[in-house]
């Protein structure tokens, strides 16, 4: 392992003039994924700021009706707080649902936003990876894509985004808050994740030196049902080879609104706009469901290794809707 600089940053503005002095930094908090990966070579920083003593462990409603939560706060104090557990049930699902118990007591809630792919060959340095390496050429193109995308790929990356936290976000709708040089700006969550393109090593719309400092929700669905189905090869501590996120509002039998997100499948954390139209004013029904999911796999591009995710992604997308229904129906809220 390459050795780094460290520093422990006692303020906001002070860790990012600290990063936006270096030309290779980084920050931490829970240091999850990061410090495996500077194991891994892959990443290489020469100075480590450590942010995780700074104030952005809160979580609290503001404007009466959108819940902020401070960077700082760990997966399992978010999947674990009263508000989320009320208000925003899938959140609270998809974060249990990754992972593993320890994980989740370090990982941060703004370090799940900056999460890295688990593409095998962007781990691998001795692969070619444009996400790693730009320029460089892609291995999962003609190797083993079984875990790869079938929604938002490029000829440059078809690397799946593995956050489970995420989908439900997408799914909600945020704006991530973040800290930079000249001071702070907000980024719609639907757009802080980016498509691979032409360019798969930028991943979010943040650069070098700004921090993620908080992340603000949409309001609330009310009286809503949720839903959050990963289907994996095992039953626990390993990524979704697709799952899907669903919020239903009911006007009797009748779906008011509806949100729907999948992961697992897409190379960001991927809202189905379509679908949810689709959805919107139906009877709260199989058939209904099923044609939603048509509807969210129709530009599906599937590869040599991972056709079988079309159809599972359509079974997660109408289980969630089922049970999302269901618990709307049991008057969750
Ligand atoms: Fe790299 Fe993306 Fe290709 Fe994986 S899919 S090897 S992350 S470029």
């Amino acid at each position: 392992m390459r050795t780094f600089a460290y520093a422990r940053a006692d303020s906001v503005e002070r860790a990012v003039d600290a990063q936006h002095a270096q030309q290779a930094g980084a920050f931490v908090a829970g240091g999850t994924l990061l410090l495996d990966l500077v194991k891994l070579d892959v990443m290489r920083p020469q100075q480590v700021t450590d942010i995780s003593a700074l104030p952005m462990k809160e979580v609290a409603f503001v404007d009466d009706d959108r819940l902020r939560i401070g960077a700082l706060v760990t997966n399992t104090d978010l999947a674990h707080h009263p508000d989320v557990r009320q208000h925003y049930p899938l959140l609270s699902q998809a974060i249990l649902n990754g992972a593993s118990t320890q994980i989740r007591n370090m990982a941060s809630t703004g370090g799940n936003l900056m999460q890295r792919t688990r593409c095998p060959y962007f781990r691998d340095v001795a692969a070619a990876c444009n996400k790693r390496e730009p320029g460089s050429g892609c291995d999962a193109m003609q190797g083993i894509n079984r875990m790869h995308a079938v929604l938002g790929g490029s000829e440059h990356c078809i690397a799946v985004h593995p956050s489970d936290m995420c989908v439900a976000l997408a799914a909600i709708g945020a704006t991530v808050t973040l800290q930079g040089p000249d001071g702070t700006r907000d980024v719609d969550f639907g757009n802080f994740h980016r498509l691979p393109g032409e360019t798969p090593h930028q991943e979010q719309d943040i650069t070098d030196d700004e921090l993620i400092v908080a992340l603000t929700l949409a309001p609330p669905l009310a009286p809503q049902g949720a839903a959050y189905v990963k289907l994996r090869d095992r039953a626990s501590y390993e990524f979704a080879l697709a799952a899907a996120g669903a919020m239903i509002s009911l006007d009797g039998d009748m779906i008011g609104e509806a949100r729907l997100a999948l992961g697992g499948v897409a190379t960001k954390p991927w809202r189905c706009a379509e679908a949810e139209e689709i959805l919107r004013g139906q009877p709260a029904e199989t058939a209904t469901f099923e044609r939603a999911a048509e509807a969210a796999l129709a530009d599906a591009q599937p590869l040599e290794h991972n056709a079988f995710k079309v159809p599972l992604a359509r079974q997660a997308i109408v289980r969630a809707l089922r049970d999302a229904t269901r618990d709307a129906k049991e008057g969750h809220a």
